[in-house]
């Protein structure tokens, strides 16, 4: 997975941190991953994380840029993120992975590579 595109410290993961009031936040926008509390070595260590990002990845090529955008927002509007059909394929597909290759089962990051709390 070296060759995926990430975006340490990203505004836009940031603001989607705030808006969810999470503490780390990957999100994909075309085929880059936006990262935001959390750095590129950290988020690639975590296979079912990376799987579910590569899945949204898969869904930007497959529908375009912009109808997946627009596709994303409508089916968030009307069902909310969690029910959402491309949060529920990512999901599980990403639970599959995790399934199918026992050795990624992760363990907790050690104490020294935690994410640091966010910098006010
Ligand atoms: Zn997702």
């Amino acid at each position: 997975m070296q060759n995926l595109r990430t975006w340490t410290r990203s505004p836009l993961a940031r603001i989607a941190c705030l808006v969810l009031g999470s503490r780390r936040v990957a999100m994909v926008i075309g085929q880059t991953v936006h990262l935001s509390g959390t750095t590129r070595e950290q988020f690639l260590a975590d296979a079912e994380w990376v799987a579910h990002e590569l899945v949204h990845v898969r869904q930007f090529k497959e529908h375009g840029f912009v109808p997946f955008l627009w596709k994303y927002l409508v089916e968030s509007v009307r069902v909310g993120y969690y029910h959402n059909k491309y949060e529920v394929e990512a999901r599980e597909e990403a639970r599959r992975v995790v399934l199918a290759n026992p050795d990624h089962v992760l363990l907790p990051l050690p104490k020294h590579a935690q994410p640091k709390e966010p910098r006010a």
